[in-house]
């Protein structure tokens, strides 16, 4: 028997559709039939598709032909991850499960979003596996973030740039913290998504790398609570501090 994965309802194997990674039965999958608008079709030929989601203007990318789903956005017929609302306990949201979850979700797919940060081009939507459902990070099937060529409007397929990242940066997201390491365009792509810069340090790149592994060791995970004093002096004392270029002015 498989279950449901938005309702847990169990089911046999022929009652199952794969939608967006995972198994939902026929009431869930109804619900959420006219849920994607395709936005981009095959770019550069590419067997992929860029959905945006009619409920709340998530986009996604989603292989040619598969069924999928909203990253962020759950239904009536959703019930808790215990392991989602763990992450939501640790981080001391203090809404609904539901509005924890998608909350959850939203940031995952912003700090996901952020991190393709590249001159030039404009993120359009990214694939994270297991969402909107389960907080597990070690799932990494993915059909790729996505991208816009600012000048020739061409969409492609982003790597990940890892350009002379001299900044350690805290950042805030609505209820949560969120740290990392990154260029001036990087913070600037938090910014842009919503984040508030809360503290930012230059120094020299290699310092910087050990600086985060050290926070990184210090606090499971990205996301923080916003109570949580995530202290980037203590681990990169003499850093300078530039958040004021990030500020709005
Ligand atoms: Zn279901
Ligand atoms: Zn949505």
């Amino acid at each position: 028997m498989k279950q449901c994965i938005n309702c847990t309802t169990r089911l046999s194997r022929k009652d199952v559709t794969e939608v967006a990674w995972c198994a939902l039965c026929e009431p869930c999958l109804l619900l959420v039939a006219d849920q994607m608008k395709l936005v981009h079709d095959r770019p550069g030929a590419a067997e992929v598709q860029i959905r945006q989601c009619g409920w709340c203007g998530t986009a996604r990318s989603c292989g040619t032909g598969w069924r999928t789903r909203c990253l962020v956005c759950l239904d009536e017929r959703s019930v808790p991850d215990p392991a989602v609302q763990e992450n939501a306990h640790r981080l001391e949201l203090g809404g609904t499960w539901r509005e924890n979850s998608e909350f959850l979700a939203a940031t995952t797919v912003k700090l996901r979003l952020a991190k393709y940060f590249r001159p030039g081009w404009t993120v359009l939507a990214t694939d994270v596996h297991g969402l909107p459902w389960t907080g597990y990070r070690w799932l990494t099937k993915s059909h790729g973030t996505w991208g816009r060529n600012d000048e020739t409007g061409e969409v492609e397929r982003l790597k990940r740039v890892r350009g002379d990242a001299t900044l350690l940066y805290l950042v805030r997201y609505g209820k949560v913290l969120a740290f990392g390491r990154g260029t001036e365009g990087r913070v600037g792509a938090h910014v842009a998504q919503g984040a508030v810069p809360v503290l930012v340090l230059s120094a020299p790149g290699e310092r910087v790398v050990v600086a985060r592994d050290e926070l990184k060791r210090a606090h499971r995970g990205e996301m923080v609570s916003q109570r949580t004093p995530v202290d980037l002096f203590r681990v990169l004392p003499d850093g300078l501090d530039v958040t004021d270029r990030f500020l709005p002015s």
